[in-house]
């Protein structure tokens, strides 16, 4: 992506900028650990400015990065000091390491917060999801808790074997997956329904931590298998949405339009249950199916699957659904509120992964601190270089909006201290023209970025003048 690449709304004179700017009167500068689409977006954005960094050439180890099929990828430049910067896209490992001795001035920004794993930790995620609902029911009802079960029935491995084992023989015969704690793409995962086969792999295939000097085995989840998942063309997905916090004190998010599901490149079947191309929806596991069409990829668009949806099932139930993924959004986050170190710098764009089941239940399966931002195709590239140049719109840097928007770009504004609600004139949610919910909630809706940025743009510069 070349630099003169424009999104409208950056149209401004350099002189225009700088006067609102709250960097001052220079250009922006900015780092990045990564070499994928989030590189192109930062390197076309105007009057941003790359600075050399010792741990730009880094590759992220939980992401793959490689370049989609028909990109260049942007050669590395030449690093070799620790510049200074306002705007860091690092990867954990490096907030890890640096976050409790750094000291971060008014302007700069850094993404993750220092203890995100709170979350997107697979065994912490659900032990914080529990922790809230118990607390909702204590405080406001057992009714007020059923609005937390959204996620499948997950124990930690190997802390609540004895009670998972409890659980599996009130169960005979369903099926279980079991899922390292901290890692992804698929990878450790396999699903079983004999007990046998878990104390096997207890006696001798706990893997031990990369730490050598612990001998202490790698913490698993098990997991209820959703056996009924929806199916398209006989297929299972899972759908990935766009999850942006900018302050968790108090808790502010916002929810991009756009988003995919990844479908698995096998017909659905419970009698493969060993068979990864069947059960995993991952595009890391996919892409390595013997029939795999890179072309064609194996997702479809949101908004091509709200149109499914709605076509198939009527508007009622689909704003249901849309609804129940709106509540684990925001409950997600919630259960975490008071864990999380809040931090002005730091923001997070998490990438869910929610699942339908064949009653269009919507089911957390994860939550995800560093989504793949490495593009599978054209389309794909599209999506994830307006989500990111949009994450820089909100964040806004360059101090050209108002902060009062509730829509900036294909990111709506889903909570901010409490749920926000869409303005009247504002009912676009459209796969089919009508309005869909009160909610500031528009994921799968039609995504006009470029027009919006254009209007908010102008508007805030009118008021700004004023
Ligand atoms: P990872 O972090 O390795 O991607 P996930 O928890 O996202 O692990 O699981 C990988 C894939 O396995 C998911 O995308 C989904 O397709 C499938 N999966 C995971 N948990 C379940 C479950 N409880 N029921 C049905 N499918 C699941």
């Amino acid at each position: 992506m070349s630099k003169n690449t424009r999104v409208p709304g950056y149209m401004q004179s350099k002189a225009a900028r700088n006067t609102r700017g709250i960097i001052g009167d220079r250009e922006i500068r900015f780092k990045c650990s990564l070499q994928n689409t989030i590189l192109d977006v930062l390197r076309g954005r105007p009057g941003w400015q790359e600075v050399p960094g010792p741990n730009i050439q880094q590759q992220n180890s939980q992401q793959n990065n490689k370049p989609a099929a028909g990109y260049q990828p942007v050669p590395p430049i030449q690093r070799n000091s620790d510049g200074d910067w306002d705007f860091y896209w690092c990867d954990r490992e490096w907030l890890h390491q640096n976050y409790d001795t750094m000291f971060l001035h008014e302007h700069q920004k850094i993404l993750h917060f220092r203890n995100h794993y709170e979350l997107t930790r697979k065994n912490l995620m659900v032990k914080n999801l529990k922790r809230l609902k118990k607390q909702t029911e204590r405080e406001q009802g057992k009714s007020e808790g059923l609005s937390f079960d959204f996620h499948p029935t997950t124990y930690e491995l190997p802390s609540e074997y004895h009670i998972f084992v409890e659980e599996f023989k009130r169960n005979p015969g369903i099926t279980w997956i079991m899922k390292p704690a901290a890692k992804s793409q698929g990878k450790g995962i396999f699903l079983f329904r004999r007990l046998k086969d878990i104390t096997d792999w207890k006696k001798g295939e706990y893997q031990p931590l990369t730490d050598t000097t612990r001998e202490v085995p790698e913490t698993y989840v098990v997991q209820r298998y959703i056996e009924n998942p929806y199916l398209i063309g006989g297929r299972k997905f899972d759908i990935r949405i766009y999850v942006l916090v900018v302050s968790y004190n108090p808790l502010k998010v916002w929810l991009y339009r756009d988003g995919f599901a990844r479908f698995s490149n096998t017909r659905f079947s419970l009698d493969s249950i060993e068979d990864a191309y069947v059960h995993l929806t991952n595009v890391s596991v996919q892409k390595n199916a013997p029939d795999y069409d890179p072309e064609k990829g194996c997702k479809w668009s949101t908004m091509r699957l709200r149109q499914y949806l709605t076509a198939k099932h009527g508007s009622e139930a689909v704003k249901k659904v849309f609804k129940g993924i709106d509540n684990i959004i925001t409950k997600g986050l919630q259960s975490v509120q008071k864990i999380i170190i809040n931090d002005k710098h730091c923001f997070e764009m998490y990438g869910y992964d929610i699942l339908l089941d064949s009653d269009l239940k919507p089911w957390l399966i994860e939550i995800n601190a560093s989504p793949s931002l490495t593009a599978s195709g054209k389309e794909d590239y599209e999506l994830k270089f307006g989500l990111l140049n949009d994450l820089l719109n909100v964040l806004d840097l360059e101090n050209r909006l108002t902060g009062k928007e509730k829509r900036i770009g294909g990111w709506d504004l889903l909570w901010d201290d409490g749920p926000v609600l869409a303005d009247d004139g504002n009912m676009e949610c459209t796969t089919n023209g009508t309005s869909v919910t009160t909610a500031n909630s528009f994921l799968g809706c039609h995504n006009d970025r470029k027009r919006q940025l254009r209007e908010i743009y102008t508007s805030a510069q009118a008021i700004k003048k004023t």
